[in-house]
């Protein structure tokens, strides 16, 4: 069966829609051939990857308006080896867990380790959001600022519960493109291969004075935690600009661009701004759809980084999205697990809104011709 052929004039000048890894915008892609190439393939001991990894330290304190006394502390292995490190060397005794989806799932999953106190999980049904409730005992709240999975949004606001008790962002698809104020948070942390349209492989972290302690503290306490895995080990080489092994150069090449871009484009506010263009355009194309409707029900709780649309048993979705891969449009497939007939589209501040109103475009053609 032949597929339909989306005029060109309704196509958008990138087809890239993931939600992760995502759109890497061309200038990036070109800054890794130029200043780039002096610094691939050097020695991450010696000063130009040092410097780079100093610059992407300071771009992430001013993206994210760090105040005094927080520090970017970065690791290898991406935001699932940050879990384990986190189980290792931020949980004292006892996490609670808001899950409302895979990724917020997974943390609970690892809080789940058995030198710990099993978690106070707290569930809700993907497509909403649960809240956080201080309970005694409890020394680490965890939950995404945005569930990838399933296009949910939270509000970070500090849990006020036992003394010196953590509040710990996942913010690995919302960095650099949901606003927020971090000072309600402790530690704030993700991996740049989402929203920040760079490459996997690192996880960043920003941390509080409070968490700092914690992770001293714990390291003093004679736990085991393996040396790749300590969250100590990361502070204090990240203090020195580098990481314990040999970091991905490109990564954080692509990143650096990526935070001159946003910072200089007026930061978060800016970013924040531009991904709800993209997300309301979508959100309210699917409302007035006859066959679509946003899957988030509540319209506070639907993310601006990530837009996941349901469809009537109408419309085949895959189909869909087939159609839209065969024309260049791709990876707007809904979260594998998650099992709707949906599409999910990324709205990550790389993404210009001009190539998401043409996007709707191309779905109302599809909608029409398939
Ligand atoms: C993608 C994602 C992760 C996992 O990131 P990796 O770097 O692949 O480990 C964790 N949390 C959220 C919210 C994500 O979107």
């Amino acid at each position: 069966m032949p597929h339909v052929v989306l005029p060109r004039e309704i196509l958008p000048t990138d087809g890239r829609f993931g939600c992760g890894p995502s759109k890497i915008r061309p200038e990036q892609v070109e800054a890794l051939a130029g200043r780039g190439a002096g610094v691939l393939g050097t020695s991450h001991r010696q000063a130009p990857v040092k410097n780079l990894v100093g610059s992407v330290r300071a771009g992430l304190g001013e993206l994210l308006r760090v105040p005094a006394g927080y520090e970017i502390i970065l690791g290898n292995g991406g935001s699932t080896v940050f879990w384990d490190a986190a189980a290792f060397g931020l949980i004292e005794r006892r996490a609670q867990n808001l899950v409302f989806g895979e990724f917020g799932g997974k943390f609970a999953a690892t809080a789940a380790a058995p030198w710990l106190e099993a978690p106070d999980v707290r569930k809700a049904e993907p497509g909403t959001s649960a809240t956080a409730e201080a309970v005694e005992g409890v020394d680490v709240y965890a939950w995404p600022h945005n569930e990838t999975s399933t296009g949910v949004a939270t509000e970070i606001r500090r849990v006020h519960g036992d003394d010196g008790a953590l509040t710990v962002i996942d913010a690995t698809s919302a960095a650099g493109g949901i606003d927020f104020t971090i000072a309600e948070s402790d530690v704030y942390y993700f991996a740049p291969q989402k929203n920040l349209g760079s490459d996997g492989g690192l996880w960043f972290a920003a941390v509080s004075p409070a968490a700092i302690e914690r992770i001293e503290r714990v390291a003093a306490s004679g736990r085991y935690i393996p040396e790749s895995l300590s969250l100590k080990n990361a502070l204090d080489n990240s203090r020195l600009q580098q990481t314990l092994n040999t970091p991905a150069l490109a990564t954080l090449v692509l990143l650096d661009e990526q935070l001159n871009w946003i910072n200089g484009n007026g930061g978060l506010q800016w970013a924040d701004a531009r991904t709800h263009e993209s997300s309301d355009a979508l959100y309210a194309w699917a409302e007035a759809s006859p066959v679509a409707t946003p899957f988030v029900a509540d319209p506070a709780d639907r993310s601006p980084v990530v837009v996941t649309i349901d469809f009537d048993e109408s419309v085949d979705a895959a189909a869909i999205a087939k159609t839209l891969r065969a024309n260049g449009i791709v990876d707007t497939e809904p979260y594998r697990k998650l099992g709707r007939n949906q599409l999910r589209i990324a709205t990550f501040t790389s993404i210009d809104p001009d190539d998401v109103r043409q996007l709707i475009r191309c779905l109302d053609y599809t909608l029409e011709n398939i």
